[in-house]
């Protein structure tokens, strides 16, 4: 077997505080769960409690929206955050929540314990130095056509206005086939874990864009390295507002928490 420390490709992942006492990048795995969309309090309350009952530390949800159409729902904006934030503390709770523009960040800051960047915003370059003057951990999302080494160039900007905090996420790039919304990129995992230090989580709910498709997505990820997962819940799935498809009831937290536990035990890690 190859060791890939002596050969000098294997490169210490640098855990990157959250708050609360939890890290990602460290020996345990992290799970980021929630909405696609803070749709409403009763919506963000329900699913805050279900993560919370599954043991899992970090309240997902959007309120500034990147969606595809201009006509599709866009998010609660400021309302939203205030949601998600209110929830997330009733359960002692962390969030994570999108900053779509430099207009917003502080905004989003004020807010959420993680910052969001969007796959579609990962080359936005003034919102990479905007959020690069911060000191607050940012979710770096991979463009869906962006290559590794674009990737970790967009985390250099970040880096090059003095926030290392940056947490990389695969979140799917786009492949020829129609089957499933996104391909999940597990190899460049394993290939960034190697060649930086920045901890990597997965998204298999937009990598895969079906609701049947994440619990395997999620499984793979970590069995590849994956130092955490973003994944999408909602009470209704088929009534969400956004990301139905690929959104999982909230019958399935603890059974992903309980796959994940199992897949991070297998790989030497805990949840
Ligand atoms: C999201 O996480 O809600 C999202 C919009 O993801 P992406 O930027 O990966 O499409
Ligand atoms: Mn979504």
């Amino acid at each position: 077997m190859i060791d890939l420390e002596t050969i000098g490709l294997e490169t210490q992942t640098r855990p990157v505080a959250i708050g609360a006492g939890l890290q990602v990048g460290g020996e345990a795995i992290v799970l980021m769960c929630g909405p696609c969309s803070v749709e409403s309090y009763e919506q963000t309350h329900a699913v805050a409690a279900a993560v919370h009952q599954a043991g899992i530390r970090v309240l997902r949800g959007g309120a500034f929206k990147p969606r595809t159409s201009p006509h599709s729902f866009q998010g609660l904006g400021e309302e939203g955050l205030k949601i998600l934030r209110a929830v997330a503390d009733e359960f002692s709770l962390l969030v994570i929540s999108e900053a779509l523009g430099i207009e917003e960040l502080e905004l989003v800051a004020n807010y959420a314990d993680i910052i969001q960047i969007g796959s579609r915003n990962m080359q936005h370059f003034p919102l990479l130095w905007a959020v690069g003057e911060m000191d607050k951990p940012v979710l770096l999302k991979r463009g869906f056509m962006s290559t590794l080494h674009e990737w970790l160039a967009a985390a250099e900007h970040i880096v090059s206005r003095g926030n290392e905090k940056i947490i990389l996420c695969e979140r799917g790039i786009r492949g020829f086939d129609s089957a499933t919304r996104n391909v999940l990129d597990t190899t460049t995992i394993a290939l960034v874990k190697q060649m930086a230090h920045f901890p990597v989580i997965a998204d298999p709910s937009h990598a895969t864009g079906r609701r049947d498709l994440v619990l395997p997505a999620a499984r793979a990820s970590l069995a590849a390295g994956a130092d955490g997962l973003l994944v999408e819940f909602h009470p209704d799935p088929d009534a969400a507002l956004s990301d139905g498809d690929q959104s999982l009831p909230l019958s399935m937290l603890p059974v992903l928490a309980e796959q994940s536990r199992l897949i991070a035990k297998a790989v030497g890690r805990s949840l």
